[in-house]
């Protein structure tokens, strides 16, 4: 820490991303990220993009109109960001302070405690269930901002609408945020419950299955006076925050929607014969309903499986400051070879 930075961030404790490691080629299942390529008919219109010299449009008009199109819902119950993570962060600054407090499970997205501390919100972490459940009981009524990842990460389970919205009718003054980054493998999209509570926001992003991690595109959807209030920040913040280019090719992503289904289908039929696989060698993995998996085995710590998979040239996710789930790696997945390749190195270092 340089002399001169400010105290207010001393203690702030920044988002470890997963690794991008360059010192050897790996099977990369850390990140969460599509094995498959950008839609190639989206690529191709690359050409029309607006000419860079130019800003971006600061309302992101052609991006949320085709959202709004797709989504069935008004342009202006959209805003587009940079990366669902900057919404996330917008969400707080806008809502959340000393007397609206947040909360939101113990296990989940890391970058929630991360957003709340860089903007001195307190925050309370509700412990999941036993067996990494939200038990529901947990969120009537307590009176704070709430945000849920569904499916949750990295356990993968995805909670069913009719809770949702029982967390949503019992604290109709909190604004609660629905984070459905991972919500196109297969949990109910909370979209259409906008129109229904004004306290709603879901988050959305063009990274997992939409293969656009790297142009950093995602979008919120919540109703108007929400929406305004998010662009409030956002004008304050950051007024070109989505590129001329990820907004031109994600707009063409979602004229090809058929390609998007497709490569979804893709992933649920490989992560259940992945999960399916590791099952029978006596690995114990919850339910997931992303494009990921949560697994454990009683015959090899962790972390040491971790380091093996590493060496082996196969990277997951391991979150060694978590003592709840440092049993268990998240493995993100990928094509059937790819599945087929991280299966064959788990049994050699099982011994099978
Ligand atoms: N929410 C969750 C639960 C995530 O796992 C991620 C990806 N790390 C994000 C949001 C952020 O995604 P992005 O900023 O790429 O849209």
């Amino acid at each position: 820490m340089s002399r001169f930075f400010s105290g207010k961030y001393s203690e702030l404790e920044a988002y470890t991303p997963g690794e991008q490691p360059q010192d050897r080629k790996y099977l990369k299942l850390n990140t969460n990220e599509s094995p498959f390529p950008t839609s190639p008919k989206a690529m191709k219109t690359v050409e029309n993009v607006r000419p860079l010299q130019l800003y971006s449009d600061p309302q992101c008009g052609i991006i949320r109109d085709k959202l709004a199109e797709v989504y069935g819902v008004d342009r202006d119950e959209i805003i587009a960001v940079n990366g669902s993570d900057e919404l996330l962060n917008f969400t707080i600054m806008a809502f959340a302070d000393e007397e609206h407090p947040l909360a939101f499970p113990d296990i989940t997205y890391g970058f929630y405690p991360v957003f709340a501390a860089l903007n001195h919100v307190p925050f309370e972490e509700i412990p999941l269930t036993e067996d990494f459940k939200i038990n529901v009981d947990d969120y009537k009524g307590i009176n704070k901002n709430i945000i849920i990842a569904n499916p949750n990460a990295p356990t993968g389970i995805a909670l069913p609408l009719s809770d949702i919205e029982t967390i949503l009718k019992t604290n109709p003054d909190n604004v609660i945020l629905i984070d459905e980054a991972y919500v196109d493998f297969g949990a109910e999209s909370a979209v259409g419950l906008i129109h229904k509570y004004d306290n709603l926001i879901v988050a959305q992003t063009f990274s997992k299955s939409r293969s656009f991690a790297g142009a950093r595109l995602g979008m919120g959807f919540a109703c108007r006076e929400l929406i305004n209030d998010l662009n409030t920040i956002r004008f304050s913040t950051n007024p070109y925050n989505v590129n001329s280019c990820s907004m031109y090719l994600g707009t063409a992503i979602l004229d090809d929607e058929e390609y998007t289904k497709a490569n979804c289908l893709e992933i649920i039929k490989n992560r259940e014969y992945t999960v399916q696989q590791l099952r029978e060698m006596g690995f114990e993995v919850t339910d997931s309903s992303a494009n990921f998996i949560f697994a454990r085995t009683p015959d090899m710590d962790g972390g040491e499986l971790y380091r093996k998979l590493k060496d082996e040239g196969v990277l997951v996710r391991h979150f060694f400051k978590k003592e709840r789930i440092c049993q268990y790696n998240r493995i993100s997945i990928g094509t059937r070879e790819q599945m087929e390749a991280f299966l064959a190195a788990v049994r050699k270092i099982m011994g099978e």
